[in-house]
Order: structure tokens, then sequence, then C-alpha cells
């Protein structure tokens, strides 16, 4: 069947979104807002092994993100870390880079692990949202979220790190799903998919408002403590 049959049908978006290539049918003959259909395998996603899903994300086509991307930025640090800090979504820098927080959000947040005694690699683990660059470093949509939450999620489960922290409102909304201002989230232990969840800051709100970086700190120490109670909970 070609394409305006399928149009005609209006099965062209279902025959996309099962992988059904027709004859001559190309993206742009595609309804507004439909996207290329996703590799089959979200469903296996749950299940992946770190390769595998470092191979899925650098294909991923699941939503508009993937356009303009120069590359997906997978994560970066210890894979058993037992802090994990979620961002927003890469910036130019980590579009070009590979990797999550390597501009100058990336040096404060630097700063801040280290004023901790921590550092990239070590103790921690590093991912975002979403893996690919919203253009002009807008705030990524629920969508995108959402299409992006499968491989947060197996991350999550392969580091199962004992504490995380969402850096900023975006990463909050995501694991809290909530709508609550980041101000009334702070100083208290969430938790996200069992794991207990500190909320922060984003370190380039940071740059922009300077004297948050001392209730930036005060979550931190909170973190710290939380972390360490726990730890202290697991050996006794
Ligand atoms: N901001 C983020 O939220 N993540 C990055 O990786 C870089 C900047």
């Amino acid at each position: 069947m070609d394409a305006r049959s399928l149009r005609e049908l209006e099965l062209l978006a279902v025959a996309r979104l099962y992988g059904y290539e027709a004859r001559g049918v190309r993206h742009e003959d595609a309804p507004p807002g439909v996207e290329p259909p996703a590799p089959q395998t979200s469903h296996l996603i749950p299940s992946m092994t770190w390769h595998d899903l470092r191979a899925a994300v650098a294909a991923c086509a699941a939503c508009g993100l993937c356009k303009q991307r120069k590359q997906a930025v997978f994560g970066v640090g210890n894979e058993s870390a037992p802090w994990l800090f979620i961002g927003e979504g890469p910036g130019a820098d980590e579009d070009e880079q590979g990797e999550p927080f390597v501009g100058q959000a990336g040096r404060l947040l630097d700063s801040m692990l280290s004023a901790l005694g921590l550092k990239r690699g070590r103790e921690a683990y590093i991912a975002n949202v979403v893996k690919c660059r919203p253009p002009g470093n807008r705030t990524p949509t629920p969508e995108e979220a959402a299409a992006c939450a499968p491989f947060l999620d197996r991350q999550v489960d392969l580091i199962a790190p004992k504490l995380i922290v969402a850096l900023g409102k975006t990463a909050a909304m995501r694991l809290l799903d909530t709508e609550a201002s980041l101000a009334s989230l702070r100083g208290q232990v969430h938790r996200y998919r069992g794991t207990p969840l500190v909320v922060t800051y984003h370190p380039a709100y940071l740059l922009r408002n300077l004297p948050d970086k001392a209730k930036a700190w005060e979550d931190l120490l909170f973190a710290r403590r939380t972390l360490r109670s726990i730890e202290k909970e697991a050996t006794a």
C-alpha cells in the first residue's frame, strides 16, 4: 500500500507506530506531530545490560530531540555509585562532548561534589532526565521526559544508588511526578523507585542566583546526613 492510500485510510500513523514502511512513505508524509517509529525495543529496556542500554540510547528516536542532537549523552560515573545526581538535559557543551555537566554548570557541580568529598566517577554517577539536547537549551517537555524515562529508570535500577539528588525543577517534577515548587520540596526525603531522593537547585540556576548557593549547600549537607543515616541503619 502506498503513502497516499494509508493516509486516506488514516492508517499512516498507525503503520509507522508498528514500524511498517510503506513503499515511498517518507517521514515528511506523516501527519504533524508523528515521529518516526521508535525501534521496537522499549519493552526490553527494563532488562538491558549497560552495554545494550548505551546502544539503545545512542540509537534512540523516541522523540523529536533526536533530530538535532550531535549525540545522545548517556551519563557518566561509577556504575555502582552510592550517589546519583540527576539534571535536566544536555546543553551545547554536553551535546558536543557526549558527557553530562561539562560546561559552566558542570564545573559548579564538580565543586559542589568536591565540597562533599565526592568525585564524578568515584562516589557519584551523573545523568539527566533527557539524553538529547533540547534545541536552544529550552526545558524538555513532559512528553520528551516521558519518552526518555525508561532509559533513566534502567540506569537507576542498574546503579542501585543509596541516594538520588534531583538537580532543579525539571528533575524534581519528572522524578516526583509533581508540580510543587522546588522550595517546597527541599529539606525532605522523598523516594524514587524505592530509593531515597532529595531535591536541590540546578547548578545553572545557582550561577544566575548566587545567594541561593548557601541554600544548595544546606541541601547537600542534608543529603549527606540522610545517606549516613541510611548507611548506619544498614549496618545496625
Ligand atoms: N544541565 C543539565 O541539566 N545537564 C547537563 O548535562 C548540563 C547542563
